[in-house]
């Protein structure tokens, strides 16, 4: 989409906003109508075969195309400069759907050391059922991956930052030996955005979101995205979607998420802003062991995470002097931040992942993996920051008050 009077590419928040839809198409609408449909009237009966043929452009059943999600996929493509997308029910829809795709028996998945834990399971228990290997590699170093890629690796599988510890990966480095030896890089961006980062502007071939989170931004509902090569996307709607999960985006969702895209470059902002002056405060507090936020100086990747992101998100990783139980007291002690498990809503939440999102380990896999048990997870939120910061400091003080008496 180009500026109708300068020519130069419109930016981020107009394209977020208008690309793929104009409203002279549908009666001057300025928002776009909702097709609550599950499937379309055909002008003929031969008219319906040719669209079944794929020789005449046309809708016909909801789990294959719906004109209020296709203008999502086109939107979300457009905004991670991919040439198509694909809208799914949940982020592991999209997940399953793209690696049901991909990969056959006897293929070899090399997915980073850190993943979501419901990823996790998907792929060694779910995929790893079924004839496809799969190997973890510590990939923030992308030596490991040269020596660990083989001629059967199909699929580079990772997230960065990665949840929940806020390691990042070099997308470039790691799509650069995929490429070489033929295999598809994956990356998850739900923590990032396309308004932080664009992986395939940096090489990688795929991008995966669980557009539950920062993309709908309003945690009222689940939604997952795949973008990539059009070529894939047709495969993966033919088979992945429509045959293997049925992992369809219902209409309703899809037009939320658009209206959650609306804001999404505003609502980043404010969330990196916010979370910046948490993890300051959390990093300068004496009960605090350890802070995880790729935008401290202490940040281990911190000179990576200029280079690959525009800002450093609204996600942070701590742990409370104490440990387990130490931290959960803290978690307990919150007034205003709820403890609940999603992000990238509005309200500010904490979780802590050992218990809960990355259950789906073992404590062994986790030790393995670089989750330690006693991590707190913080997905900050859009309240005034003083709120949230307050919150958080009287949760730590009463903690050291405890210890005092
Ligand atoms: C939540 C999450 C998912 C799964 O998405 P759902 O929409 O819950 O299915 C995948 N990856 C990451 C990084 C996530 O945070």
């Amino acid at each position: 989409m180009s500026d109708r009077t300068t020519g130069r590419s419109a930016g981020f928040a107009t394209r977020a906003i208008h690309h793929g839809y104009d409203p002279t198409e549908a009666e001057g609408a300025v928002t776009p109508p909702l097709h609550l449909t599950s499937t379309f009237a055909f002008e003929s009966a031969e008219a319906g075969g040719e669209i079944f043929a794929g020789e005449r452009k046309g809708n016909v059943y909801s789990r294959v195309t719906n004109p209020t999600v296709d203008l999502l996929e086109r939107r979300v493509a457009d905004l991670e400069g991919a040439e198509a997308a694909l809208a799914n029910a949940s982020g592991m829809g999209s997940i399953s759907a793209l690696m049901w795709t991909l990969l056959s028996p006897g293929d070899e998945v090399i997915a980073d050391q850190t993943l979501y834990g419901c990823t996790f399971a998907f792929l060694n228990h779910g995929l790893g059922k079924f004839g496809v290997k799969i190997t973890h590699v510590d990939l923030t170093d992308p030596a490991n991956l040269e020596r660990a890629i083989g001629d059967s690796t199909r699929v580079v599988f990772f997230e960065t930052p990665a949840n929940p510890n806020m390691r990042l990966i070099d997308i470039a480095a790691i799509s650069d030996i995929a490429r070489a030896h033929g295999a598809r890089t994956v990356v998850d961006n739900t923590y990032a955005t396309p308004v932080l980062t664009r992986p395939i502007e940096h090489g990688a071939d795929f991008v995966v979101h669980s557009a539950t989170k920062y993309l709908g931004g309003h945690g009222d509902l689940l939604a997952g995205m795949i973008c990539g090569p059009a070529e894939d996307m047709a495969a993966i709607r033919m088979f992945g979607l429509k045959d293997m999960t049925g992992s369809v985006l219902a209409p309703f969702n899809a037009m939320l998420v658009l209206r959650g895209l609306k804001t999404l470059e505003l609502r980043m902002a404010r969330h990196s802003e916010s979370a910046m002056s948490v993890a300051r405060a959390l990093e300068a507090h004496r009960e605090v062991e350890i802070v995880h936020y790729p935008g401290l100086e202490s940040f281990p990747q911190h000179d990576l995470a200029k280079r690959q992101m525009a800002d450093f998100g609204g996600m942070i990783a701590f742990e409370v002097k104490g440990g387990v139980a130490a931290g959960k007291a803290v978690m307990n002690r919150l007034k205003l931040i709820h403890r609940a498990v999603s992000l990238g809503d509005a309200e500010t939440l904490i979780q802590h992942p050992a218990s809960m999102t990355h259950s789906t380990y073992t404590p062994e896999e986790r030790l393995d993996h670089g989750i330690s048990d006693g991590l707190v997870r913080i997905s900050v939120g859009l309240e005034t920051v003083e709120d949230i910061l307050d919150d958080l400091m009287q949760a730590l003080e009463a903690g050291s008050a405890e210890k005092a008496a």
